[in-house]
């Protein structure tokens, strides 16, 4: 039997802005990143979540195909699909939220289906704390590893809910802008000490073209990005990164410092691809063997030899 990732977050649809162009409706939420970028692992994979009846049937079995297991996402009749609309700035590490509707989001009462009550971990992709919060009280025996991503519309508009589920996960994965957001604290270092002492064990900060760190204890690990020749649409980078992060930790059954660092290159494997195209097509198309090809990239990358005194 495989082992289990349960995935909440938003299935969505997207309107984007980059200097390259322009799209009105694409598919896209953070579980549908996630999920697409986890099933690319061995293991059996879970969203839940909610969609209006205008989400597109295509776009189910486009998940569906990927061998993720939908039982767990309700369609709402007569509602509208969660809607984001954002606008990347010319250097594609910075974006504007436009335009956020919560539609079918805003009353969703999760129901994790019984076979995922017992998932070995649990990624709660961006969405309402309310709803995340409900889906841990849910869980019938502890994950190894608890997974939050979040972001600055959840701080300014729900953060007491918010440091709740903070204090109930293990790691968290933001990225820089939203950990100094949460903290107040301009060094990351120092921003990743306080969000320990909210509760997660493990931090990651993202810092989008810049790499990711990881704090543990007081270690700290530093994973580059892959320098690309092209990024068209950042919109997933983060959510691709969480579900090749978990989808890995999911596969190897391994939580440990030394496993995360491995999973964290993965996870950064899979934004570089997603980051290449327009929404989701990379993530549905990538092979095994471009797979292999970034972590080689990665790897050569980072090596060198140096002599200590
Ligand atoms: P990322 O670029 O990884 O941060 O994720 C982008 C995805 O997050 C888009 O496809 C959006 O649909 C989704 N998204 C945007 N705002 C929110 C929000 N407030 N809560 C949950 N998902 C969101």
């Amino acid at each position: 039997m495989k082992n289990k990732l349960l995935v909440v977050g938003t299935m969505a649809y997207d309107a984007i802005e980059t200097p390259f162009g322009k799209i009105d409706k694409i598919l896209g939420g953070a579980a549908t990143y996630i999920g697409l970028s986890a099933s690319r692992f061995s293991l059996d994979c879970g969203i839940v979540s909610v969609v209006g009846d205008d989400f597109e049937k295509k776009h189910l079995d486009l998940l569906e195909d990927s061998g993720i297991d939908l039982s767990g996402v309700e369609q709402v009749k007569g509602g509208q699909t969660f809607f984001w609309r954002g606008k990347y700035h010319n250097d594609l590490n910075t974006r504007t939220t436009l335009e956020t509707q919560l539609n079918v989001l805003e009353n969703f009462n999760p129901i994790i289906p019984d076979h995922y009550k017992d998932a070995e971990i649990v990624m709660l992709g961006n969405l309402s704390p309310d709803v995340q919060l409900k889906a841990l009280g849910q869980l019938t025996s502890k994950p190894k590893l608890i997974v939050l991503d979040t972001m600055n519309f959840w701080m300014e508009h729900f953060r007491e809910t918010l440091d709740q589920v903070i204090s109930k996960v293990d790691l968290i994965s933001i990225n820089d802008e939203e950990a100094r957001q949460l903290t107040g604290e301009y060094s990351l270092i120092r921003a990743a000490s306080q969000i320990h002492d909210m509760g997660p064990k493990y931090v990651i900060i993202k810092k989008g073209e810049h790499g990711a760190l990881l704090f543990y204890n007081n270690e700290i690990f530093c994973a580059p990005a892959l320098p690309l020749e092209e990024v068209f649409d950042p919109t997933g980078a983060g959510d691709s990164f969480a579900g090749g992060f978990t989808g890995y930790l999911t596969q190897t059954a391994d939580i440990s410092f030394e496993n995360m660092k491995s999973a964290i290159i993965y996870g950064s494997a899979m934004a570089s691809f997603t980051v290449e195209k327009f929404g989701t097509e990379n993530l549905v198309n990538h092979s095994p063997k471009m797979m292999a090809e970034r972590l080689r990239a990665f790897k050569d990358l980072t090596t060198f030899e140096i002599q200590l005194e």
